[in-house]
């Protein structure tokens, strides 16, 4: 079954990505070599965020391709706890989802 997400990409499109710099790359709880500190912007000195994601139209500057089609985050492996934390078919999921257009995932997607 091919994973729904890889034809989305709405939630990268949709909603503010905010962390605590550990995550970081050389932070103490980055995961793999952690978020590179080029894509992203200080908010404070506890919260860094993914660069674009609070933008006018918001749009992650990791995200690569097309919302809706195809898409992918081009550092996967290091991407932030919100990232990972976030469910498909959440009621966010559908949120960012229907922001852009698409359907609501049904349980056998
Ligand atoms: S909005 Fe839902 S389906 Fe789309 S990429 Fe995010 S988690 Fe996956
Ligand atoms: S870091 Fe990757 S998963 Fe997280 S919002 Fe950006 S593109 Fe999406």
């Amino acid at each position: 079954m091919s994973n729904p997400c890889q034809s989305c990409g709405a939630c990268c499109s949709a909603f503010r990505v905010d962390f605590h710099p550990v995550e970081l790359a050389g932070g103490a709880f980055a995961w793999g070599a952690g978020v590179p500190r080029e894509l992203t912007v200080p908010v404070t000195a506890q919260l860094v965020r993914m660069a674009g994601t609070d933008a006018s139209p918001p749009r992650c500057v990791a995200l690569a391709g097309a919302v809706g089609v195809a898409v992918a985050c081009r550092i996967y492996a290091e991407r932030p706890s919100p990232c990972r934390e976030f469910e498909v078919e959440h009621a966010a999921c559908a949120r960012a989802r229907k922001r852009h257009g698409l359907p609501p995932l049904a349980p056998q997607d």
